[in-house]
């Protein structure tokens, strides 16, 4: 039996890791049948949008998707397709799970936290307009559904993973209103899971920790804008987003991407890091209840790291990015 994902390539250097990612991810013995299509700039001349409706009806279809990176213009041009596709299908959790690996140089060594973010709402919703010529106003939306939403999902997956503490990031010192709601909302929540330890950091001080004694930290709870600032500080800490792997999941559907961009300096030469993309791809595997397979990728991608031969430049190797994935691929027989 097997199921079917949909695979969304992106541009950048996404065509190749996400190539890499379903090489690995086929070759570990889980039953998937991909159907891939294409989001991004290159479809606006065709469908007059980046974001094309048979996109969405295919991942509201199959309900999964893996998502290589897509470019998004710089202050003008068309909307964040990844922003766009997070509100549209209602996946409210950005998921990422980051740990030091063997052999990826790091300045800390016990790292293990997840970050998760709520995908929905905050100033990340980009609700903003011009207030006549030389000023600009951006909306920041806070609700309490959302907010208890995503705490419940912070201690579940706590709960789930045998973790320890929950720690919610705010800056209600200052925003009383909009994040003493976030705080007040997850707080809420916290006092259906006894056996996990509730704390909280405002956003400033929570950097400085991080960057001081990250070991601490277990799973972190954040509203949109610091969630995702943070979860690339986190990234920074286990050896870049090369290594950054990550979900978007909601009620009804999860779309599956890595934390990095599509990093169009490297793109095309073979040289970008598909680990992030692979991993994410476990992340796909362990929703899907492929728990087996997935234990499989993540002995072959520790065992290359171990090795050290067939890694990528960023990691301080100099294989490419098809190299590496055929390695993970050998090591996984
Ligand atoms: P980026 O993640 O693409 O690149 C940041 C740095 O990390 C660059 O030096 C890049 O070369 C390096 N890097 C990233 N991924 C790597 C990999 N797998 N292997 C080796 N090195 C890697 O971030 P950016 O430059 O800020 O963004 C580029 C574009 O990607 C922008 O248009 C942005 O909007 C888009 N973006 C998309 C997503 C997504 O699709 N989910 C996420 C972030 C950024």
């Amino acid at each position: 039996m097997s199921i079917k994902v949909t695979l969304i390539p992106g541009d950048g250097i996404g065509p190749e890791v996400s190539a890499a990612s379903q090489r690995v991810i086929t070759a570990s013995g889980a039953g998937i049948e991909w159907e891939i299509v294409e989001a991004g700039e290159a479809c606006i001349a065709q469908y007059g949008t980046p974001l094309p409706e048979h996109v969405l009806d295919t991942i509201r279809r199959n309900k999964v998707a893996l998502k290589g990176p897509v470019t998004t213009p710089v202050g003008k041009g068309f909307r964040s397709v990844n922003v766009s596709l997070r509100q549209q299908l209602q996946l409210y959790a950005n998921v990422r799970h980051m740990k030091n690996l063997p052999n990826v140089a790091s300045k800390y060594e016990e790292v293990d936290i997840v970050v998760v973010r709520e995908n929905t709402e905050d100033l990340y919703a980009g609700i903003e307009h011009m207030v006549g010529r030389d000023a600009a106003e951006s909306i920041k939306i806070i609700t309490r559904e959302a907010s208890e939403r995503i705490g419940r999902y912070g201690f579940e997956l706590a709960r789930r993973e045998g973790r320890k503490r929950v720690t919610i990031v705010h800056k209600a010192n200052i925003m009383k209103l909009s994040d003493g709601l976030f705080l007040e909302s997850v707080r809420s929540v916290a006092r259906d899971y006894p056996e996990i330890v509730c704390d909280d950091r405002i956003v400033d001080a929570m950097c400085m920790n991080l960057v001081q004694t990250p070991e601490q930290f277990d799973v972190l709870v954040l509203p949109n804008l610091y969630g995702d600032i943070i979860s690339d500080l986190v990234a920074g800490l286990v050896g870049g987003l090369g290594v950054a792997p990550g979900a978007n999941i909601g009620e009804m559907y999860a779309v599956f991407e890595a934390a990095h961009g599509s990093a169009p300096q490297i793109a095309g030469k073979n040289l970008a890091n598909p680990l992030a993309m692979i991993m994410s791809g476990v992340e796909m595997l362990k929703y899907l209840g492929y728990v087996k397979e997935a234990q499989r990728v993540e002995k072959g991608i520790e065992s290359v790291l171990r090795q050290g031969e067939y890694i990528t430049p960023d990691l301080g190797g100099q294989a490419g990015t098809k190299e590496m994935a055929s390695a993970i691929i050998a090591a996984m027989a």
